[in-house]
């Protein structure tokens, strides 16, 4: 019989339990001491300071699952959300870890372990791949990792990778060391032949799981040194993993996602249809179900972990998502009133054993998210009905005019300028985005999504400029009305984090 996802998730941490790990919990979603990283996005998180030896681990061998985001900095997935079958905004790292105890012979015979004998996953669908060395660096191919492989599975289903697949770094400095990926072809005609289709986005031969090896130090100077104490740090996708152990063609069909879907089919009265190809019939249709099941499980466990949905830093993450949430249902599933938080409840009991505080704050996060939803949709009709009315506009005065010459707005407070300002069909004018952001409470990642869904994009020029000179009035604004208060009621010190969210989250 095929395990249910519960069952996994066990499997997985009795078999470390079983090799002398220690399981640890989850540390929370929203990383509050960090000023380089708003929310986890990988189970090390937790443990960086035993790799920097700031902190004396409670035991050397740990595994454990850890709620992930990866929706900002270096790992921004949103993209891809929903529109492939395998890339989630919130998602489960499994993980298992040495620190300076066992190295790459043990981690990679019971990973192989793992996945073979207790999970039974086909071996002629698993490929690996080991860190092909850098010229540049002199860094060696890892030769260690290659014949450890070669003891459990065939020679020519190791593969090599590069530096940016197979190096795992930290930051500019600190440990880093190469990798070991482990990969699985889904496809249902797979036949001994995915190997040119690993490492290649290919939808249906993932990655499943990395083990890093940490046994390199980076200097400033750039220079690596030899780590005293060698360490493993491994992550595996658990709804990935979930995925392949019950045959299933996306992680959405899994008993992960299912029941949440099934929820929104009832909601909406609309039926799912698992076409995993963008371009299939139906195919936003299926997206809208594949991002609200994704999504509200971002909502649900940051607002759970203390994080309210704002207007600056983290708080603007999660209201962005929300929101692209909210328009993804009301623009494609045609239901126009709160619906994310309808789906808490089904979630909390889903998750009880592993996260209770979900079930534990369900009221709270329930009413937050009801509220953020009914707030948004009270301009997001309206904003979108002028979305709509300026894009046939610019493409009806495109049309009229055979010159292809730009015209832009030569003052933000000419109305009829601010409208019309962009005759070139296919940008959409930065000022009027802006407007959309200010009035109608659409995140630019918003407007640039609804853009490039009509194959548009946004001047973001003109957006930082509108931005900027509404910052400037509202400062010099608060200046002169409330000379006590400039602090309080410095209304521009409410948007300061988006500019400097800007560079680090490009959500499209
Ligand atoms: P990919 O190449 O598929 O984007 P990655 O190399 O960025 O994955 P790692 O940083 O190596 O991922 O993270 C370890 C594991 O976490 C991956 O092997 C994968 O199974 C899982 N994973 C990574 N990103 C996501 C995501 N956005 N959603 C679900 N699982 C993910
Ligand atoms: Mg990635
Ligand atoms: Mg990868
Ligand atoms: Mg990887």
């Amino acid at each position: 019989s095929v395990p249910t996802s519960g069952e996994i998730r066990q499997q997985f941490l009795d078999f470390f339990k079983s090799k002398g790990h220690q399981i640890v919990p989850s540390a929370p979603i929203v990383i509050k001491n960090d000023p380089t990283l708003l929310f986890t996005n990988a189970g090390m998180n937790q443990f960086k300071d035993y790799f920097l030896g700031n902190r004396v681990p409670t035991s050397p061998r740990v595994a454990d699952t850890q709620k992930c985001l990866r929706v900002s900095g270096k790992h921004n997935d949103l993209e891809e959300v929903g529109v492939d079958t395998y890339h989630h905004t919130m998602f489960e790292m499994l993980g298992n870890w040495s620190f300076g105890d066992y190295f790459k012979k043990e981690a990679i015979a019971w990973s192989w372990e793992l996945l073979t004998e207790v999970y039974q996953l086909d071996k002629d669908r698993l490929y690996v791949t080991i860190f092909q060395g850098d010229e540049k660096e002199s860094l060696a191919k890892d030769e260690e990792a290659y014949n450890e492989w070669k003891k459990v599975i065939a020679e020519d289903r190791i593969l090599l990778g590069n530096k940016k697949d197979n190096f795992w770094e930290m930051g500019d400095t600190g440990p880093c060391g190469p990798c070991s990926e482990i990969h699985y072809d889904c496809r249902p005609e797979a036949n001994n032949d995915g190997h040119s289709l690993v490492n290649n986005d290919h939808p249906q031969v993932i990655e499943i799981w990395n083990n890093v090896f940490m046994q390199y130090n980076r200097l400033k100077d750039g220079s690596l040194q030899p780590l005293p104490a060698k360490h493993v740090d491994t992550g595996m996708g658990f709804e990935r993993l979930v995925r392949v152990i019950q045959s299933k063609q996306s992680n959405y069909d899994t008993d992960i996602f299912m029941p949440t879907i099934q929820a929104i089919e009832k909601i909406v009265g609309k039926k799912y249809q698992a076409d995993n190809s963008p371009l299939g019939a139906g195919g936003k249709q299926s997206i809208a179900f594949r991002v609200l099941a994704d999504h509200i499980r971002t909502i649900a466990f940051t607002i759970a972990d203390g994080q309210l949905p704002s207007n600056n830093g983290a708080g603007y993450v999660i209201r962005r998502i929300l929101r692209r949430a909210v328009r993804y249902y009301y623009s494609y599933l045609d239901y126009k009133q709160p619906l994310l938080f309808q789906l808490m409840p089904l979630l909390a009991k889903q998750f009880e054993h592993v996260f209770p505080e979900l079930k534990a704050q369900l009221d709270f996060v329930s009413k937050v998210t009801k509220e953020e939803e009914e707030a948004f949709l009270r301009t997001l009709g309206k904003g979108i009905e002028l979305f709509e009315s300026y894009i046939s506009k610019v493409t009806k005065v495109n049309n009229e005019t055979s010159s292809k010459s730009i015209i832009r707005p030569t003052t933000l407070n000419d109305e009829n300028k601010l409208r019309d300002f962009d005759a070139k069909s296919g940008i959409i004018n930065g000022a009027f985005a802006f407007e959309l952001n200010d009035t109608y409470g659409f995140p630019i990642d918003l407007t640039q999504l609804m853009a490039s869904e009509i194959g548009w994009t946004v001047d973001m020029q003109g957006f930082e400029e509108a931005l900027q000179q509404q910052k400037n009035r509202s400062r010099a604004a608060s200046v002169i009305d409330t000379e006590d208060w400039v602090t309080v009621n410095d209304v521009a010190s409410s948007f300061v984090g988006y500019t400097s969210l800007e560079t680090q989250t490009q959500i499209v």
